[in-house]
């Protein structure tokens, strides 16, 4: 399977805010304003201090834990960000990446959501970020290929209703009532998902009460397809945020084959939008995008796809939305440590239970491997150390880091410079009358 790296850095990205395109730079919108800058600074710096607080394998452990987990994201960002173009922007960033609102999130768990992908930079950067590569092929191929190998003994179409751990064997029941026995189970999907199946005997409290509290996060993906990859004649790399509430689209990808074929823009329909816009038919959906690419790009050439496919995961029975689920205010501190916890012969992997990537596929990999360690440990083959093995850094596309300017580190945030701007008027004023007085003779001199 071959990995290509996603059409980025020759182009500009764009932004589209209160009706007005913007070139990116970084990972945020230029911006002429000196206090909108200091107040985007000061969010990503906030974010990534407040971030480093917080333990990737045990967030619920954090010294602020219980304080932050009480707070929304919505809380949060009108704590930190100061203007309404980065509170704006801030917003979009949590949407894009949990596919949630900031009134819905804890802050706690966004905190370090964002961590555990490495910090802002690392999670919102394509180049040598969260969205650098794609699987030629598509990365389903990844679960095909794996069930060749283990030749027929994947059974799909299987849901499981119930799993009994009475007996000597765990059994586990499919929904066509077919019984599966084994000596340990490995529960790999989301865990509200995992509310369906019944238990005997009873989950323990906490778990069975964890498992209602951790809703799935909503997105419909959106591809368009044209004759040729017109925007970039513009020099635009297909990537947009676009913040204008009438957009259905929050964010794209240019998403056309490596070899040039299949002209395409990926793009999100986020949270509330997903919700807003799911009785719409495909074809009003595909007319409202095309809209907001021709009115993002000021190109005509967006109103005339050749193709559109979509995919509501807001109605998958079995996903019940995507990307992740998300943990609520007030349930990562009373609940998080039980999310990988067994229960007697039962394990839990899945995306939500890593500590690296949650959310993506890697951190699906990663709670596998250590879902089937701790198996092997059960049963004696390894030893508790080696249950958490950290992931080899990648060969072929290597993490580089990320470092930050002398000024993005020290300069104020934007209430921080008017308050120095006030001090300082204030002290040059006094200074200024005390001169004054001094020149009119009002003060004896000595
Ligand atoms: C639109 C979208 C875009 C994404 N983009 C990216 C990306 O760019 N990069 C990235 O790394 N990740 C991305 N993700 C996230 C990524 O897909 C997930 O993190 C990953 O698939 C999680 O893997 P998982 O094995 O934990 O769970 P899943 O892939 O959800 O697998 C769970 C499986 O369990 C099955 N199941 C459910 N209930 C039962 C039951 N009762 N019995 C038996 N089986 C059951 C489901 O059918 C499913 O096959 C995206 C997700 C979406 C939806």
């Amino acid at each position: 399977m071959k990995i290509c790296s996603v059409v980025f850095q020759l182009f500009v990205v764009l932004c589209v805010f209160q009706g007005k395109s913007r070139n990116f730079t970084g990972i945020c919108p230029s911006t002429w304003n000196p206090l909108v800058y200091l107040d985007y600074n000061n969010f990503w710096r906030t974010m990534d201090k407040m971030g480093k607080e917080i333990p990737p394998d045990a967030p619920w452990d954090a010294p602020h834990a219980e304080e932050w987990d009480k707070m929304t994201m919505k809380e949060l960002i009108n704590k930190i960000c100061w203007t309404k173009a980065v509170r704006d922007f801030a917003t979009v960033f949590v949407n894009v990446n949990v596919t949630s609102e900031p009134h819905e999130v804890s802050a706690l768990w966004f905190l370090w959501y964002v961590r555990q992908c490495g910090g802002t930079s690392r999670i919102f950067s394509i180049t040598n970020g969260g969205q650098e590569r794609k699987f030629k092929g598509g990365s389903g191929q990844i679960s095909e290929k794996i069930m060749e190998r283990l030749k027929g003994r994947v059974k799909l179409e299987r849901p499981v209703i119930s799993i009994d751990q009475t007996g000597d064997n765990v059994l586990v029941e499919t929904l066509n009532h077919e019984i599966y026995e084994g000596k340990y189970v490995i529960s790999a999907i989301p865990p509200i998902l995992t509310t369906k199946i019944h238990y005997k005997p009873e989950l323990p409290p906490k778990r069975n009460q964890l498992i209602q509290r951790l809703p799935m996060g909503s997105v419909i993906k959106c591809m368009m397809y044209y004759r040729e990859a017109f925007w970039r004649r513009k020099g635009y790399c297909g990537s947009f945020i676009i913040e204008d509430e009438e957009s259905p689209i929050g964010i794209t990808i240019d998403d056309t084959k490596p070899d040039g074929t299949f002209p395409a823009i990926m793009g999100f329909i986020l949270t509330r939008k997903a919700v807003k816009l799911a009785h719409l038919s495909k074809e009003e959906r595909k007319k409202k995008i095309c809209e907001a690419y021709a009115k993002a790009l000021g190109m005509k050439e967006a109103l005339q796809p050749v193709h559109y496919e979509e995919k509501n995961w807001t109605m998958e029975q079995y996903s019940g939305g995507c990307y992740t689920a998300y943990f609520p205010p007030g349930i990562m501190h009373s609940y998080g440590r039980i999310i990988r916890q067994p229960v007697d012969r039962i394990y839990f992997a899945g995306t939500e239970t890593a500590s690296q990537w949650s959310g993506y596929m890697e951190g699906a990999v990663q709670a596998g491997e250590r879902a089937a360690r701790e198996v092997l440990h059960s049963m004696g083959k390894i030893s508790k150390s080696e249950i958490w093995m950290p992931e080899p850094e990648s060969k072929d596309v290597p993490a580089r880091p990320f470092t930050t300017t002398f000024w993005e580190r020290n300069l104020p945030s934007a209430p921080g410079l008017l308050c120095l701007l006030s001090c300082t008027l204030c002290l040059t004023s006094v200074a200024a009358a005390g001169l004054f007085i001094c020149k009119k003779g009002l003060v004896a001199r000595n």
